[in-house]
């Protein structure tokens, strides 16, 4: 018998990444079709908007055709040129020297990977290789937030601190070392913004003096925790990390996959407290999602160091066939174009402020504990009861039934495991479509009281 419905050979060939595989085989697969601005439609039909960007990516949203002549137009010149050894192609290096021009203060080298997961891994190769070639080999131990989410490399996954990305895996001691998050709703210590950055910093502190700082190489953080439940810091919190970091004399990593590219207002989020990291990684919205493309940009101290101190002649031994792929340079140097020329950028300021404040309307909602928004950033912690705080009962996790909710009432959001709903609309979208999103989402919350 052929099998040719392409749900049937879904399940029986696509491993979905992070589905729940047998899971995945009873409900089958949503099959999605075309997509125009804010909005995405499925293969049965259904317009829905996209509360969440595709996963967090599209920041410029869908459809531009510019995007789409501007990868065809290299496809057709250059399909592929490697980035290996000291071979390049025009449009990488352009992108290279907009990104170090767009990045804060020193990060002016940059390194190009796939996508996210890889460009921390990136980090955490470079960095071992600039601690052992400059004579400090003992530092090692990388440090990183409690539900910070870092991607899932082999070694990126033990960065990462969210139990579904651990459950069943090994990953090397040096990469699980955790440290608090700034996450006021349910600091012990109390949620004013001196009390959460003081227990954050503490607990850098304590982490540091734990393992000797000898034996520390970085600390690695979200500027606003994504994955792990949309963790908004207060104002200073950034500041006060960076500072304590190199304070430590230890590497600080801001991992900007989510927040770059104004998903937060500036085009990085470290901008807005005047943080230079020492190292800072990007994708996402570098392509907006219409190629894979993800980068590390590196400051003076280590590329210096690395640049320096490599012994003369050999490799520095990290790099895959396509990276700096010309084709999604092209794509990004045209994303770019589109946040500064194409104005998207400066709407997305401007919608982040309107976003920020329709969603606090849901505050009143009975099933919501907490609203926790910057720019177009957001998420919604659901609880049994607003007053304690009490978690839902584990008999109604919502999370699939939540996103089923949306769906069917056409807007897209993610539900993350512990009932906290993330939103990240496209920077293109209008104060309409913010309505829209919103009262969509209030009717899915009626829908499960
Ligand atoms: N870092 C952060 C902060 C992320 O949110 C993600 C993905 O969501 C990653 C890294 C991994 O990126 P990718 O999925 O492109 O590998």
């Amino acid at each position: 018998m052929t099998v040719n419905s392409l749900e049937a050979l879904d399940r029986l060939h696509w491993v979905h990444p992070v589905a729940n595989w047998a899971g995945h085989e009873k409900r089958g697969v949503t099959i999605m079709k075309s997509a125009k601005g804010a909005f995405i439609t499925d293969s049965e039909g259904h317009e829905l908007i996209d509360g969440f960007a595709g996963l967090w990516c599209v920041n410029v949203g869908y459809g531009h055709e510019s995007i789409v002549e501007a990868a065809a137009a290299q496809m057709r010149e250059l399909p592929y040129a490697t980035g290996y050894f000291s071979f390049g192609s025009e449009p990488t290096i352009r992108l290279a020297a907009k990104l170090a021009e767009l990045t804060p203060g020193d990060l002016n080298h940059i390194y190009f990977s796939l996508g996210g997961s890889d460009a921390i891994d990136g980090a955490l190769r470079l960095i071992q290789f600039y601690y052992n070639v400059t004579g400090r080999p003992t530092k090692k131990a990388i440090l990183s937030l409690e539900r910070g989410y870092h991607g899932s490399s082999s070694t990126g996954a033990g960065v990462t601190a969210l139990p579904a990305f651990h459950a069943n895996f090994d990953f090397p001691a040096h990469v699980r070392h955790y440290v608090a998050a700034p996450y006021a709703y349910r600091n012990p210590t109390g949620s004013d913004d001196a009390s959460v950055i003081a227990a954050s910093v503490a607990s850098l502190r304590a982490k540091v003096a734990e393992l000797g700082a000898d034996n520390v190489a970085a600390f690695f953080c979200e500027p606003v925790v994504g994955s792990g439940g949309v963790i908004v810091p207060p104002k200073g919190w950034l500041k006060a990390m960076a500072d304590t970091a190199a304070e430590l004399d230890i590497l600080f990593l801001a991992d900007e996959v989510i927040t770059g590219f104004g998903r937060t207002g500036p085009m990085f989020a470290c901008e807005a407290e005047g943080v230079v990291p020492d190292l800072m990684t990007m994708a996402k919205g570098l392509t907006s999602g219409y190629a894979p493309l993800g980068a590390l940009a590196i400051g003076e101290k280590v590329y210096r160091g690395i640049a320096d101190n490599a012994p003369e002649g050999g490799p520095v031994g990290h790099g895959q066939t396509y990276s700096g792929h010309p084709v999604s340079a092209a794509v990004a140097l045209e994303v770019l174009r589109l946040y500064d020329e194409g104005g998207i950028l400066a709407n997305g300021q401007r919608v982040g402020a309107y976003f920020e404040k329709k969603l606090a309307t849901l505050a009143d909602h009975p099933l919501v504990g907490e609203v926790r928004a910057r720019g177009l950033l957001a998420g919604i912690e659901l609880v049994a009861d607003k007053t304690t705080r009490e978690k839902l009962p584990r008999s109604v996790k919502l999370a699939d039934h939540l996103f089923a909710r949306g769906y069917a009432n056409g807007v897209i959001f993610r539900a993350f495991a512990d009932d906290i709903i993330g939103l990240a609309p496209p920077l293109c979208c209008s104060e309409s479509e913010i309505d829209l999103i919103v009262s969509r989402l209030r009717q899915t919350l009626d829908d499960m009281l």
